[in-house]
């Protein structure tokens, strides 16, 4: 069963957190809380179409894992700064997932303002520090292109993706999940779905967004994380 970390971890993972979504403000909140009854809908259902599935979570990480530096790029691991309960919301949705991919825009290293070097050296970290907490990540996908080069990786074009799903053909590709903060993360969902036929997508943060709606909305990694942990408990009764 994909669940079974949850129900024993989920009590002690969230018994010392906030509820609070301490990254966003002015938000219509009402629309994307974990009690929403739509997101809850929502959320069943992929866990549910999930149930002893091989599948992978794909998900963004600038706004949504850490916290994203506006008008300039997380250059050095000192650069980057975990959002508050990310990492636990990855332990969580770890022991949901059974792959668990980061998909991310580089322009940065386009722009040659870091080196390749740099964002390994990122991504090394992230790794090593998810390691402590027993969290592997399956793989870092990065577009390192420059917008103005019309690639075919950068978001929301759904290369980065396709090509990890295309090296890992035990994943069902069309059992997918895109999280992410930004309008292309959801657009990258609904381009990986007119490829392989499904792709579910989750907005974290950000206003609601009536013309590019995703299946569910939350303010925070970890409010998705809560909602996919209580009702995972709920249907393994
Ligand atoms: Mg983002
Ligand atoms: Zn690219």
């Amino acid at each position: 069963m994909s669940l079974q970390v949850i129900p024993g971890e989920f009590r002690s993972l969230i018994s010392c957190s906030s509820t609070q979504s301490p990254n966003m403000s002015n938000t219509r909140s009402s629309q994307r809380s974990s009690s929403d009854p739509a997101n809850q809908r929502a959320v069943q259902e992929m866990i549910l179409e999930r149930t002893g599935r091989e599948w992978c979570l794909f998900v963004d990480r600038d706004g949504v894992i850490n916290r994203r530096i506006v008008g300039d790029y997380v250059r050095t691991c000192e650069d980057f700064e975990w959002l508050p309960n990310a990492r636990r919301a990855l332990r969580l949705l770890r022991g949901w997932a059974p792959h668990l991919v980061v998909v991310t825009n580089q322009q940065g290293v386009g722009k040659g303002l870091m080196s390749n070097d740099d964002l390994v050296a990122i991504h090394d970290h992230v790794q090593s520090v998810l390691s402590t907490d027993g969290v592997r990540v399956d793989g870092f996908q990065v577009c390192q292109h420059l917008e103005a080069a019309k690639c075919n990786c950068r978001k929301p074009r759904p290369e980065l993706i396709l090509k990890w799903l295309a090296n890992n053909p035990s994943s069902v590709p069309d059992l997918s999940i895109m999280v992410g903060d930004s309008r292309s993360d959801i657009q990258l969902a609904r381009n990986v779905a007119a490829e392989v036929g499904g792709c579910a997508s989750i907005r974290i943060g950000g206003r609601v967004d009536p013309e590019n709606m995703a299946d569910a909305s939350f303010d925070s990694l970890w409010d998705f994380a809560v909602a996919v942990g209580k009702l995972g408990e709920e249907i393994e009764g």
